[in-house]
């Protein structure tokens, strides 16, 4: 790689997740250059989206007139377990086929350019942190709520990575060791209650046993086609049965909140992601049971809050994170 590089060259950010490839470069300031987005298309396998994450990189590079000598580095924000020290997506639900993938290795192979690589969710932790809800802020958590729960840590404005590298995995925190099973093989892990697909699998379990709704009328009758977005639409319409599901997941959603500032004390709890848009009727209860269940002196030091970013947190994050290696 080129050592000693000036290190006042912009940054290439990756943010690969299961729906989206975004790619940005960033400038040293953190300022966005050039931003584009990619339908990542996962079902067609590592080898087919790699080469996807590499065209792209040509792409945006040639539409900005920019060759990779003018990069500092290339760094990749990804949802998935990460080895951080050796570069390598371990496994990543979202992604079908990704186990045990050097993407760190690959990447600085194809371009000749150090590359990082980190976890998504920590990267949109460590970007709101710098520019979004958490500025100026020592300690604070984020979460994302999508198709899974991802989690960063920053402790004394530093990111919290773990001894592996891969700390945080905040939607696998168990909170009923008899609930549904979860995505990663164990039972009632928060992720189980409160992603995008735990909410809508809830609707669908509650209409299946004849729960009335009119989230059947939305779905045009086809129980698969109901979604989180549409079970906040039906709540926000006065619907009963997708008001409880949501109050169903806000309260678990509080329960995870409660043990984590029991145990970090943050001063700051960022919920973002897709579910997250769905603002207070979530964020509401959730700061409701954090107020009854954690330790008060722990309680009133915190704030729970949206995030700011929105789908550019991991983008800035990795971009940050490779700066300020
Ligand atoms: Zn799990």
């Amino acid at each position: 790689m080129r050592k000693g590089k000036d290190q006042k060259l912009p940054v290439l950010a990756v943010d690969l997740g299961g729906t989206k490839i975004i790619i940005a470069i960033m400038s040293h300031q953190g300022e966005i250059i050039a931003r584009q987005s990619y339908n990542t298309l996962a079902d067609e396998g590592p080898q087919a989206v790699m080469n996807r994450i590499f065209s792209s990189i040509e792409e945006v590079l040639s539409q900005n007139n920019l060759s990779l000598s003018q990069l500092s580095a290339i760094s990749i924000a990804a949802a998935g377990i990460i080895d951080i020290k050796n570069g390598v997506i371990t496994e990543a639900p979202n992604l079908s086929g990704w186990h045990d993938i050097p993407l760190k290795s690959i990447v600085e192979e194809k371009f000749k350019l150090t590359t990082f690589l980190i976890n998504d969710a920590d990267a949109a932790a460590l970007g709101e942190h710098r520019f979004g809800a958490g500025k100026g802020l020592s300690n604070l958590i984020l979460l994302t709520l999508g198709t899974g729960v991802g989690g960063g840590i920053i402790i004394n404005s530093g990111l919290y990575l773990g001894s592996s590298g891969s700390a945080a995995e905040i939607g696998h925190m168990i909170i009923d060791v008899n609930g549904p099973k979860c995505q990663c093989g164990n039972n009632g892990c928060l992720e189980a209650f409160v992603s995008g697909s735990a909410i809508a699998a809830e609707a669908k379990s509650r209409i299946s046993q004849g729960g009335k709704s009119s989230l059947i009328e939305m779905a045009e009758g086809k129980i698969e086609n109901i979604t989180a977005e549409k079970v906040y639409l039906a709540a926000g319409e006065g619907d009963s049965l997708a008001s409880e599901v949501i109050s169903r997941a806000a309260y678990y959603l509080g329960i995870g909140v409660v043990n984590l500032v029991n145990i970090l004390n943050p001063e700051m709890v960022i919920i973002g992601g897709s579910v997250a848009s769905m603002g207070d009727i979530l964020l509401e209860p959730v700061r409701q049971v954090v107020k009854e269940k954690a330790f008060p002196l722990l309680s009133q030091a915190v704030k729970i809050v949206p995030a700011r970013l929105g789908n550019d947190a991991g983008i800035f994050g990795a971009a940050i994170f490779a700066l300020e290696q």
